[in-house]
């Protein structure tokens, strides 16, 4: 496997070379295009200069003339009709040109080398010392005709400027380069540690060292992934927590079980004792029936969302119906029972529906007091229906209304007045509730009495 540090390095290399190269071809078709042309007028300018003054001053000793002018910076080739040659100067690394080229100045025509100068010769050509990368003029001196060729001594008038762009050029490849290998490993190390990070969490250590100071999106990823440890840790907790209390409430019904079988093995025990006992083992089997169906259900609801089977359905009328099978129950507890049912329809799953419904109402009738009384109402606004379940019993602390869905909690009094439950009821409530996309309110005072409204939408 490739390490991304040395994939950085290699891609940001290869984007350098990639736009030297385009550099390179971009300058090279300027001075294709613009460039060789004007330079090529430039020198014909001075050329035909030194032409006019050599013409117009027959007395001047003609080489020493053109010693000075080579001594200035340039490359010259004179050549006369009898091809007697000289040349001034630094030497042509290359001297040859064509007779006919020579014998077309010596006729009076200018010769433009630099301009016609090979096309695929880049803006290398530009440096080309050829006696061919040259202008020609005539020139007539005491009478007698020559062809003079000339080029700017590139050596002698670039050497320092040649120096320094090299020094220039290689200065900035060597620093881009060191600065690469540092800024990637800037960019890389973050990486390296989440890894890390990731390793420790997936070992079990919810607090791995990750640095979050920096201001862009790795500081940010790596404050995300902390959030994160954050998270599983607290799920982790939950998850500890939810196996201890499962395992203290299959634990309990199980031990009084166990110790009324032991009881019931006595050999002197009257038959009222024994149906005593027995009723007290009923209990608590039917206890850890509810307990088990609860845990099913829940496990149910939290692996798979889309076990809702939703339909339309007569809401008012499974609420009537549900509140008739327990109305022996309410008038056995000495409660009252008041309520107003529309016959409406929704959409919704009915069996968790009367899921709901029957939890809400045998919480209304437990955490009742005797004599007390219990209201169902629904009430349709807009789109939506609000269920309500009103109690007069012992109410629920702001504290305790906080946490009555978290799943196994039960309020001090509850337990206390030793009511059978489980304190997954609601947490199952509010789990189907979010299912159909409502919500779910509570409104108590201790002592006073409880109300649950739920809002659900129609459709
Ligand atoms: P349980 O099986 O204990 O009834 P629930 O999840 O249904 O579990 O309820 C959680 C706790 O909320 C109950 O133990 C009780 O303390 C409190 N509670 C629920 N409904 C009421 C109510 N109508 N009045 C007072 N307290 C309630």
């Amino acid at each position: 496997m490739k390490s991304l540090y040395s994939k950085f390095v290699i891609i940001t290399a290869s984007i350098m070379l990639l736009s030297s190269v385009l550099a390179f071809l971009g300058s090279n078709l300027y001075y294709q295009q613009k460039l060789k042309p004007s330079n090529d007028a430039k020198n014909t300018e001075i050329a035909l200069d030194i032409a006019e003054f050599i013409n117009e001053n027959p007395h001047i000793q003609l080489s020493d003339y053109l010693e000075n002018i080579a001594e200035v910076g340039y490359q010259i080739y004179l050549v006369d009709a009898g091809d007697t040659e000289r040349f001034f100067g630094a030497a042509f690394r290359d001297t040859a040109l064509k007779n006919e080229v020579k014998a077309q100045v010596l006729n009076g025509e200018i010769y433009h080398g630099m301009r016609q100068f090979p096309k695929q010769t880049f803006v290398t050509g530009f440096f080309a010392n050829e006696l061919t990368n040259t202008i020609g003029v005539p020139i007539t001196h005491n009478s007698k005709s020559y062809a003079l060729f000339l080029r700017p001594d590139i050596k002698l008038l670039f050497n320092e400027m040649h120096l320094l762009l090299a020094w220039l050029l290689a200065l900035t490849i060597l620093l881009s380069i060191v600065l690469v290998l540092f800024s990637t490993n800037y960019l890389v190390k973050p990486i390296s540690s989440l890894t890390a990070a990731t390793k420790a969490l997936a070992a079990g250590n919810f607090h791995p060292k990750l640095q979050t100071k920096r201001n862009d999106e790795l500081g940010e990823l790596s404050k995300s992934f902390l959030q994160m440890a954050q998270k599983l840790e607290q799920l982790d907790d939950m998850r500890k927590e939810f196996i201890s209390n499962i395992s203290h409430d299959i634990q309990s019904p199980l031990s009084t079980i166990k110790g009324y079988t032991g009881l019931l093995e006595q050999d002197s025990l009257t038959s009222e004792e024994k149906v005593q006992y027995i009723s007290v083992i009923n209990s608590e089997i039917n206890r850890l029936s509810i307990l088990t169906k609860q845990l099913l259900l829940l496990a149910s609801l939290d692996r798979n969302e889309d076990m809702m089977k939703a339909q339309r359905f007569h809401v008012g009328k499974q609420i009537e119906n549900l509140i008739k099978t327990h109305q022996w129950a309410i008038r056995e507890r000495d409660l009252m029972i008041t309520y107003s049912l529309p016959d409406i329809t929704i959409t919704g799953d009915p069996s968790l529906l009367s899921t709901v419904w029957d939890n809400l109402l045998t919480n209304a009738m437990k955490y009742n007091k005797p004599g007390g009384t219990i209201d169902v109402s629904i009430k349709v606004a807009h789109d939506y229906l609000v269920v309500s379940f009103q109690d007069t019993g012992i109410g629920l602390s702001t504290s305790q209304q906080k946490r009555i869905f978290d799943r196994f909690y039960r309020a001090d009094t509850a337990r206390s007045q030793t009511v059978e439950g489980t304190g997954l009821g609601l947490s199952i409530v509010s789990t189907i509730i979010k299912l159909h996309n409502g919500e779910i309110k509570v409104d108590s005072q201790k002592g006073e009495g409880t109300l649950f409204q739920i809002k659900l939408p129609i459709s």
